[in-house]
């Protein structure tokens, strides 16, 4: 049997989940929480690098998150695409790792492969939860899905919803991002997006008095217990 997720993050290329939510897998996954992560692609073609050294990237950046599980699946880079056999493929690991939470890409991004993520997400979530498939593994229902704040996200009125406290993992989630030698760091042009990192972090945190914060995207109703806040 294979182990049950807490938090399952779904990025369309490696580095997507460590862009969105590095801070927050390596936070709680800190704290005992399994957390994995499944790639959607290999990143295949791309100008930066091969498969094998991007793959070795992934690997490196998934230890330093302290990641109990990473799974790529075969999606071409640039051409991914919410057609039923992509949501069948999102389904199985769903129902085989059953997480209680997804995180993935919101909505309104200018990469197609990162909306087409989300739809394809979405739209496993309620794959997995059907009956009489032809799949080996029993039906799940993740009970929450959310979305990351990835730097990609060009919408001027981009709104959070909630945020989660990095103050103790940020330092992970910039070295699992440096661990992507080639996008971030051969590749000059990428360098600024470790200041963006950080200053994000700060701006949100300060908000929320802790250092450093994620923020995240949510479009469904959120329970708030009174009990469970801070005060
Ligand atoms: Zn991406």
């Amino acid at each position: 049997m294979s182990i049950e997720l807490d938090i399952l993050v779904i990025g369309a290329h490696p580095d997507d989940a460590e862009i969105g939510c590095g801070g927050t897998i390596a936070h709680y996954a800190k704290k005992g929480k399994k957390v994995g992560v499944l790639d959607l692609s290999n990143g295949e073609p791309t100008p930066f690098g091969t498969v094998e050294k991007r793959m070795a990237e992934a690997k490196a950046a998934s230890e330093i998150l302290g990641l109990a599980v990473r799974i790529t699946l075969d999606m071409t880079n640039r051409y991914i695409e919410n057609t039923i056999e992509n949501r069948k493929k999102v389904a199985e690991v769903l129902r085989k790792y059953k997480p209680k939470i997804l995180i993935t890409h919101p909505p309104n991004d200018w990469h197609p492969d990162h909306v087409a993520c989300h739809q394809i997400v979405n739209a496993a979530k309620f794959q997995a939860k059907l009956t009489k498939t032809e799949s080996k593994h029993l039906e799940h229902y993740p009970k929450y899905v959310f979305y990351f704040d990835h730097s990609h996200l060009k919408d001027k009125n981009r709104k959070l919803d909630f945020l989660t406290d990095i103050s103790d993992s940020l330092e992970e989630k910039i070295s699992a991002l440096k661990a992507y030698k080639t996008q971030f760091v051969d590749n000059k042009k990428h360098l600024r997006i470790f200041d963006y990192i950080k200053e994000r972090a700060g701006y949100l945190g300060y908000q929320v008095g802790v250092k450093y914060a994620e923020g995240f995207i949510n479009s469904e109703h959120l329970m708030v217990d009174f009990e469970n806040l801070k005060i």
